[in-house]
């Protein structure tokens, strides 16, 4: 592990009425109370997002939405802002994860837009980048990195860079329980801290990038000790704030 401080994210999807986000944030509290060398960030629908952020005030436990558009404000039916975000008190927001990039058109171009967008607007955009099973088969997953990464970033400053967090999420380790070995992670992840440093050295080396895809309490601690993985971004394994404490202790070494 690096001397970045990781984040551990768990990504909760189109699950938890309020009630059920309720019960969940008071098991997760005491349970991560007494970690101090991990940042935890839950991903809410939006619905649960103004409750949870009220919930974990003075915690160690940040609130994030799990997508956003581009534009402040305008005729975007269904739509929401980084303003509106920023407004119910988000700290983050997952963007370009592989599920709205497959459901629901989510491109590099709009990315472009959202990255910097969610930076303006205070708040950490987790950008999620990852091959296809074919696109792995193909010897691709190189080629795919790099126009995610270089696409999305593009309307970045150099300076702003590191606030960035960066999701390594192989789309075939997503919901399967197929988690990517412990080579196949470091090599992704080391591919993308150079994509970055060919940009910006200094930026390469402070950004956070996390490994997510059928991350569990039993193969966490072996992938958050790779070398250039500082932290994880949790689907299944994050709806039990129980399992999901687990991973933010196996987080913290
Ligand atoms: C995710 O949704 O980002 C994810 C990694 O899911 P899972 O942990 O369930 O594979």
């Amino acid at each position: 592990m690096s001397a970045l401080t990781p984040l551990i994210a768990g990504n909760w999807k189109m699950n938890k009425t309020r009630a059920q986000a309720e019960e969940y944030i008071q098991a997760l509290l005491p349970a991560v109370s007494s970690v101090d060398a991990v940042d935890v960030a839950i991903c809410v629908p939006f619905t649960a997002l103004e409750a949870m952020v009220d919930s974990a005030r003075g915690s160690r436990v940040e609130v994030y939405a799990q997508n956003m558009h581009q534009e402040p404000e305008g005729a975007f039916t269904g739509e929401v802002s980084a303003t509106m975000l920023n407004d119910v008190g988000a700290q983050g927001v997952v963007l370009g994860h592989s599920e709205r990039r497959e459901h629901f058109g989510e491109t590099d171009r709009a990315l472009a837009l959202k990255v910097p967008a969610a930076l303006a607007a205070g708040m950490t955009p987790i950008l999620c980048v990852g091959e296809t099973e074919g696109e792995r088969d193909n010897d691709d997953t190189d080629r795919k990195l790099r126009q995610q990464i270089k696409d999305a970033l593009a309307g970045v400053r150099d300076e702003r860079l590191a606030e960035v967090v960066i999701a390594y999420e192989p789309i075939w380790a997503i919901g399967t329980g197929r988690v990517a070995s412990a080579e196949q992670a470091q090599e992704a992840i080391a591919f993308i801290r150079a994509l970055v440093g060919d940009r910006d050295s200094s930026a390469a080396e402070k950004l956070r990038i996390l490994y997510g895809g059928s991350v569990k309490p039993e193969n966490a601690a072996e992938l958050m000790a790779l070398k250039d993985v500082n932290g994880a971004l949790v689907g299944g394994a994050s709806l039990e704030a129980d399992s999901f404490a687990q991973i933010v202790l196996a987080g913290a070494g």
